[in-house]
């Protein structure tokens, strides 16, 4: 063939090389929510280590919605029936115990369950909606706790090492200063994974977990009161996989599918501005 006629098969080849990456960048580029607020928690300082930490490790950007500290409010994110539909996936870390509205609290699991859009529960979050006459949160989440044990050291001791969420994190995690969730329920659609020894009540609490609800996956950690429990590669490690997990992009060697990846760990530094505290939720299209 000579030049005048390969030219354009070359150009053609380019442009389709091009157009294909483009579509692919698009499909594994994820938008995420971060919810959060409420009592007891250093939540601001909480957003920079969930949205950086998460996304030096997957391909996620985020929107945030810090609501007030009292334990009654509604975040009004939630009053937008169609509030989670820009989202692939919603990270709650808010701690609103005192909200009693059913209606408002099932809302937020429709969101999820009819949109089958994943969620991850942090901490307080469990603790979330426990006085409304419904299990529905809970059912979402896989477990019901409404209390903690006293302030103490934590042994996490990994259960399931083969589960792809739990590779490269520590058979036996030590965590200096934390705060144990008391399980009271763990429904059969859940599957721990790790769990700590609670000396207060004297018997082994879950406290990392996966959940499947009405074809929505969740996954979960009560780990997360003092800032440093989070803000170190052991936890936001484990959070991604988990994350990615939710979505189906996980490798069973704990790897992110092929351009889910990050965009490289490092150090977070708390005294640094945040970029990503006033990504206000985008609307919803009605
Ligand atoms: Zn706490």
């Amino acid at each position: 063939m000579t030049y005048r006629i390969v030219r354009p098969l070359l150009v053609l080849l380019f442009v389709l090389a091009v157009s294909s990456s483009l579509v692919a960048e698009e499909k594994t580029k994820l938008k995420g929510l971060l919810i959060t607020g409420g009592c007891c928690h250093d939540y601001p300082n909480q957003i920079k280590i969930i949205t950086q930490g998460l996304s030096q490790r997957v391909n996620i950007e985020w929107d945030v919605a810090l609501a007030g500290s009292g334990k009654d409010i509604k975040v009004p994110v939630y009053e937008n029936h169609d509030w989670i539909k820009p989202y692939d996936i919603v990270v709650h870390n808010e701690c609103y115990g005192s909200v009693t509205d059913v209606a408002f609290v099932e809302g937020i699991v429709k969101a999820h369950t009819e949109n089958k859009i994943p969620a991850i529960f942090i901490h307080c979050s469990m603790h979330s909606y426990r006085n409304a006459k419904t299990d529905k949160w809970r059912e979402l989440i896989g477990q019901r706790s409404t209390s903690h044990e006293g302030k103490h050291p934590l042994d996490v001791v990994t259960i399931q090492s083969d589960h792809p969420i739990m590779k490269g994190f520590p058979q036996n995690w030590k965590v200096d200063r934390g705060e144990l969730y008391k399980i009271e329920k763990t429904w059969d659609t859940a599957t721990p994974l790790a769990k700590a020894y609670g000396v207060d009540t004297k018997k082994d609490h879950v406290c990392i977990w996966t959940n499947e609800y009405e074809g929505t996956k969740t996954f979960s950690t009560t780990l997360g009161h003092y800032n440093e429990t989070m803000n170190n590669d052991a936890w936001l490690s484990m959070m991604s996989r988990g994350v990615l997990w939710t979505l189906g992009a996980l490798n069973e060697d704990g790897t992110p599918k092929a351009g889910y990846e990050g965009t490289g760990k490092k150090e977070i530094n708390l005294e640094a501005p945040n970029p990503d505290k006033d990504k206000k939720p985008t609307p919803a299209k009605k």
